[in-house]
């Protein structure tokens, strides 16, 4: 007979051996993107075993990287033409192929354009709700997110048997990949191909620069610029620094820049070492991508200005005079 104590202990202890995560790796048929590091720490703070997903028309280069993860149980690998452009449409029917087979109680991805496309997807297929842009995780079941733009924070506890979570990047630290050694297996085969939807092209825009997530640094310009040929200030000014160059909505939107530099709750969140905010007002939507940076600078000539609120170095003055001059003192 089991005293009370150690039945919870017996029960406890297979709960934690049952519990296990996949996480979908996202990547480019060349390199594992960072935002997948930062998962893999999630998922390990989660407990459990963890085990990685790889699909696409080349995985080989992802695969053999994510390995290398310490304290991955193994990786599956799904390639096939099917998985071309990586459409949630032909991978949710892998991931429910793999569910069924391993019975995860937990499936990750980063909060990522990907991950934000393919995982409520899985979701509505498992019929729970999905979780989305976790910035912490209290234990197997609570997770912690923000919600209105970044205003406030919520802990949330799960019942779903199977929780699947979109992970912010910029709250874990990216897990090495190094020390482990991981098997690497076939996914379930089957027949993925859909005529739901078809990969037909992409552009993607070309830069040396640090990529906009990951950096250290960052100096993003907003609608006090004027043109997109002012940016050429930020981009001097961010090439002293090894910076990437970010942008506000307004920015975007008047043609200064593409879209896929806009920081904030509709673009990319970002959490650098120093954020140099170069003629942005500081929008509550603006703040929502940005406001977990380590050190924030503002240059608005504008003194009442909302960023000057949340920068711990500001400077009111033209951003026409003081950029140049900032950048010829590095
Ligand atoms: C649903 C929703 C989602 C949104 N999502 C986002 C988002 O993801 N990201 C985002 O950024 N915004 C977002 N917005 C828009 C947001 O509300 C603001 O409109 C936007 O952030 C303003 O951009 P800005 O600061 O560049 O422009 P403005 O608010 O026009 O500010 C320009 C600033 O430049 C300063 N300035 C002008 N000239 C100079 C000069 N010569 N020298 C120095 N300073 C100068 C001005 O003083 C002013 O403070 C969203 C809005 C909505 C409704």
């Amino acid at each position: 007979m089991f005293s009370p104590s150690s039945r919870h202990l017996l029960f406890s202890t297979q709960l934690r051996r049952l519990q296990s995560t996949l996480v979908v790796a996202e990547h480019n048929n060349e390199v594992l993107s960072p935002a997948t590091q930062n998962t893999l720490s999630a998922a390990k703070k989660i407990g459990g075993d963890v085990a990685v997903l790889v699909a696409g028309t080349k995985c080989g280069p992802a695969a053999q990287a994510v390995a290398k993860a310490n304290g991955i149980s193994k990786v599956l690998v799904a390639e096939s033409d099917a998985f071309k452009g990586l459409t949630p449409e032909t991978l949710t029917p892998l991931i429910l192929a793999s569910q069924k087979q391993f019975n995860f109680t937990h499936i990750l991805a980063p909060a990522t354009a990907f991950g934000k496309a393919l995982l409520p997807r899985v979701a509505a297929k498992l019929d729970v709700s999905p979780i989305t842009d976790i910035i912490g995780v209290k234990d197997a079941n609570t997770f912690i997110r923000t919600i209105y733009a970044g205003n406030a924070i919520l802990t949330l506890e799960a019942k779903d048997a199977i929780k699947v979570i979109t992970v912010r990047s910029t709250a874990f630290p990216p897990e090495p990949l190094e020390g482990g050694s991981a098997a690497v297996d076939k996914a379930p085969e089957g027949d993925y191909k859909t005529d739901l939807v078809q990969f037909v092209s992409q552009e993607l825009a070309k830069s040396d620069r640090p990529e906009l997530t990951s950096a250290k640094n960052i100096v993003a310009g907003g609608r006090g610029l004027k043109s997109g040929d002012n940016f050429k200030l930020l981009y001097d000014l961010a090439d002293k620094l090894n910076a990437a160059v970010g942008a506000s909505r307004a920015a975007v939107d008047a043609g200064f820049v593409a879209n896929d530099l806009q920081i904030g709750q509709t673009g990319k969140i970002v959490a650098p070492d120093l954020y140099i905010a170069v003629g942005i007002s500081g929008a509550i939507q603006h703040l929502a991508g940005m406001k977990d940076s380590k050190t924030i600078v503002a240059i608005n000539k504008d003194p009442e200005a909302p960023i000057f609120q949340v920068s711990d170095y500001g400077l009111v003055a033209d951003l026409f005079k003081a950029v140049p001059e900032l950048t010829g003192k590095l």
